[in-house]
């Protein structure tokens, strides 16, 4: 520190900054992410001048300069200073605090309690990854690091993580005078503290602007009451059998697709989490809690948890808190309170969530051949269930389901899985077989890689009744037809009328005929 005595400003001089990064070199700073703030960064110590650190507030910390008031000598002391160190004549105080950037400065350690050795200190300092917005990085940022420097001679954390600002839905930077800020406290009061964490986050990429919208923070809401009413499901359950002896061998194909699918996204999520696409993290743990672990596996294991006889329930639970521990674990950095409040009363094996361990992808749950069943079953039923909303089938309709394939393995496939079809896709039966040996040629049809799906058009819609509404149209249409017929013989209508008119009727019985032919085809067909 250097006094301006004129002023009595105290500067900083820019050359032992310098000095300082020039030792431990500018590549200590290491990492930004996205790389491209290294520039700003840089942009910022290229340029870099002398920094007055005095400022006329009443709050902060007071410079530690010391004035005699006999023989005028300055001190700056680390302690408090009474008297003149040179003649013993009382001191006084500098007036000033030291700008606000300046104290900031000393943030990542004296937070830990230094300048005292503490072992929060020792344990925590220096630290990994610093959060901050890209706005403020030659104000704390580039100072920090100095300040680390100089006071523990180490930079006080090795990789700068920025993150954008968060403005309004119209793109515009939250402020005062617009009156467009929101209050994070009345989003927490309105839907949680882990659905605004959660919309932080969602589609976010590093060093991106985001902009708020309510919509989101609804829709995170959502998924954290989906995923505590799963969970609720599966701790209900729990009790239905012990699962003391489960073991890899007494699972089914579905148990095995669903913990290959959880295992792979260990993998995939720890890796991004590792490169900071935390957005990308979430959006992938979120689709698979929803899709596939509350939608199909959940659905596809209720028949084993409520039958009486089925031997691999205890398999079915095993797997329903295997997969949703995993689950609670990847989520746990996006949604931690809800998170943390399953996971207790869910377990006695890990005290909190907070410490508990981190999934690790394992070869031994690893099941390529399950993987592809299921995914092949899931083609089948999502086949079915566009068939009959195409055909307004209510769900309380039940129809027989053929699976054609000459494949064995697909056969295989299909053989097991034959339970699913009943509460996934309203399948009253399902046959496996080679060829189309006993089904009509009506039935309605739908195609899968490796198989024809087929389903008997009776079973799907009831033909009394159909043919009931067909002959119901067919009398309506004829009276249209005899009505439009009439006026279009009738002289007086022909030769009085606008042609427009007159156009026009004849459009609609042509209209008529037409529709007449298709329900007349459609009745022969269902009389045959
Ligand atoms: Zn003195």
């Amino acid at each position: 520190m250097e006094e301006r005595r004129k002023s009595k400003r105290m500067e900083l001089d820019s050359t032992l900054v310098i000095k300082r990064l020039d030792d431990n070199s500018k590549e200590e700073i290491r990492k930004f992410v996205p790389e491209s703030y290294a520039k700003t960064y840089l942009h910022w110590l290229n340029g870099i001048r002398d920094w007055c650190i005095s400022r006329q507030l009443w709050w902060g910390h007071r410079i530690p300069a010391f004035y005699c008031t006999k023989c005028g000598k300055m001190t700056v002391s680390r302690e408090d200073l009474t008297v003149c160190p040179d003649c013993g004549a009382p001191v006084t105080q500098d007036e000033d605090t030291l700008d606000t950037w300046f104290s900031s400065a000393l943030w990542p350690f004296s937070t830990l309690g230094w300048p005292d050795k503490t072992p929060e200190l020792d344990y925590f300092y220096p630290t990994d990854v610093l959060v901050t917005g890209y706005d403020i990085i030659f104000f704390w940022v580039v100072r920090m690091v100095f300040s680390g420097l100089e006071q523990t001679d180490t930079t006080p954390f090795h990789t700068v993580l920025i993150h954008g600002l968060v403005r309004d839905s119209q793109g515009r930077k939250m402020s005062k005078s617009l009156g467009n800020g929101i209050d994070p406290l009345e989003v927490i009061d309105k839907y949680g503290a882990d659905a605004l964490r959660m919309t932080l986050v969602t589609g976010n990429a590093p060093g991106n602007d985001m902009r708020f919208y309510w919509e989101r923070v609804e829709a995170s809401r959502n998924f954290a009451n989906k995923v505590w009413n799963a969970s609720r499901f599966i701790m209900m359950n729990l009790d239905k059998a012990d699962m003391g002896n489960v073991s890899l061998t007494d699972l089914t194909d579905a148990d095995k697709w669903i913990l290959s699918k959880v295992n792979t996204l260990a993998k995939d999520v720890t890796e991004n989490l590792d490169k900071y696409e935390l957005g990308i993290a979430l959006s992938k743990v979120y689709d698979f809690v929803w899709e596939e672990f509350c939608d199909w596996y959940i659905e596809m294991v209720k028949p084993r948890l409520y039958s009486d006889t089925d031997s691999t329930k205890a398999a079915a639970l095993w797997t329903l808190k295997t997969v949703l521990i995993r689950s609670l674990k990847m989520l746990h950095p996006f949604i931690p309170f809800i998170t943390e409040e399953i996971f207790c009363t869910l377990q006695d094996e890990e005290e909190s969530i907070m410490v508990s361990e981190w999934p690790v992808y394992t070869e031994e749950l690893n099941f390529a051949a399950e993987e592809k069943a299921i995914e092949t079953i899931k083609e089948a039923v999502r086949a079915i269930r566009t068939v009959r909303t195409s055909m307004n089938v209510p769900p309380s309709r039940k129809a027989k389901v053929f699976v054609v394939s000459e494949n064995a393995e697909i056969c295989r496939i299909f053989e097991n899985g034959k339970v699913f079809f009943a509460t996934l896709a309203s399948a009253s039966e399902v046959a496996v077989q080679a060829d189309k040996e006993g089904i009509a040629d009506d039935a309605v049809s739908a195609v899968i890689p490796g198989a024809n799906i087929y389903i008997p058009f009776a079973d799907l819609v009831d033909i009394e009744k159909e043919v009931e509404r067909l002959k119901k149209e067919e009398a309506k249409l004829s009276k249209e037809l005899a009505r439009s017929k009439g006026m279009l013989s009738n002289e007086r209508f022909i030769s009085k009328a606008p042609a427009a008119k007159i156009e026009e009727e004849k459009a609609k019985y042509e209209k008529y005929q037409q529709m007449m032919e298709q329900v007349q085809a459609r009745l022969a067909q269902l009389q045959k």
